[in-house]
């Protein structure tokens, strides 16, 4: 495997800094590696730096949160340039929302009897609902990170507070206006029904979303096989991505995913500064 190109670091909610994560990458043999932080591009010039070093292809990312009808989807961004203008003014505004949203589910939470939850804003980069969880963990409300976000902080949970995320298709443009190809991530996580999630990549082709993740971490070769599917159907290019975001508590790693279906055109192939390092 060479390519991974949807992973995270301190700069969000992930557990490595982007030095440590391109070691990792690279021990894993991962010869593409994106950076796709939540809503920032802030870790990707010491990840390029760190990349560089280490003789791997860095891609500039970021995984941008969004509302498709009323329901939070993930749009990656590929190749993007990180210093474009538009991007960096709409992120801004993401990373104001998130500040604000941890401040809302801090007095909901409150009304649960848990006080102090603000503390999480002292988090450097974006913030976001998996620092709120592990302070819940670490202050003894809930037994580990899957169980304080069942419990509070999932929708229809007490603690619940939906992002006032951009529409999709905003988030399409964005990452259009950098340069960048979009990707719709991890299509199966958002637990719709077969009929929904045709709808939800119909509504992502026809915003000109460009490419579909099709092989994610812990996917099986039915579900691999059906998403490839779905992707030619909307003409979309197919990507590869593990999500990682640490070696723990995440059972995740960089690398280690299987390649597209034959007959999915890779997103790399119409990004020509994705493509693959030839290490001789
Ligand atoms: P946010 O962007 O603040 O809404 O947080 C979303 C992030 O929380 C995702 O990218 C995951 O990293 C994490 N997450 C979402 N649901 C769960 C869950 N049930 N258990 C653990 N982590 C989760
Ligand atoms: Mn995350
Ligand atoms: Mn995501
Ligand atoms: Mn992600």
């Amino acid at each position: 495997m060479y390519y991974d190109l949807h992973t995270h670091t301190v700069c969000s909610d992930g557990t490595l800094t982007p030095e440590a994560l391109v070691s990792c990458a690279v021990e894993a043999g991962v010869e593409v590696l994106a950076l796709t932080d939540h809503d920032t591009v802030e870790g990707l010039g010491a990840a390029r730096a760190a990349a560089t070093q280490a003789g791997i292809n860095l891609v500039a990312g970021v995984e941008i949160s969004a509302i498709w009808e009323g329901m939070t989807v993930h749009i990656v961004g590929l190749d993007i340039d990180d210093k474009n203008d538009v991007l960096l003014g709409n992120l801004a505004r993401l990373q104001d929302i998130r500040r604000e949203r941890i401040q809302d589910i801090a007095v909901l939470l409150a009304r649960q009897g848990i006080d102090g939850a603000l503390a999480v804003l002292a988090h450097a980069g974006s913030v976001g609902r998996t620092h709120v969880a592990d302070w819940l963990v670490i202050h003894g409300h809930a037994r580990s990170r899957t169980v304080a976000f069942k419990r509070f902080l999932t929708r229809g949970a007490p603690a619940y507070v939906g992002g006032r995320w951009p529409d999709m298709a905003e988030a399409v443009a964005w990452i259009r206006a950098a340069g960048g190809c979009s990707v719709l991530a991890h299509p199966t996580r958002y637990r719709l029904s077969g009929g929904r999630l045709r709808q939800l990549i119909a509504a992502f082709a026809e915003s000109a979303g460009g490419a579909l993740e099709v092989v994610s971490a812990g996917l099986d070769a039915g579900e691999i096989g059906r998403l490839a599917e779905l992707a030619l159907r909307y003409d979309l290019q197919g990507s590869v991505g593990s999500d990682f975001h640490g070696p723990v508590p995440w059972r995740t790693h960089p690398g280690g995913l299987v390649d597209l279906p034959v007959g999915c055109v890779p997103v790399w192939q119409r990004c020509s500064r994705m493509q693959r390092l030839v290490v001789s």
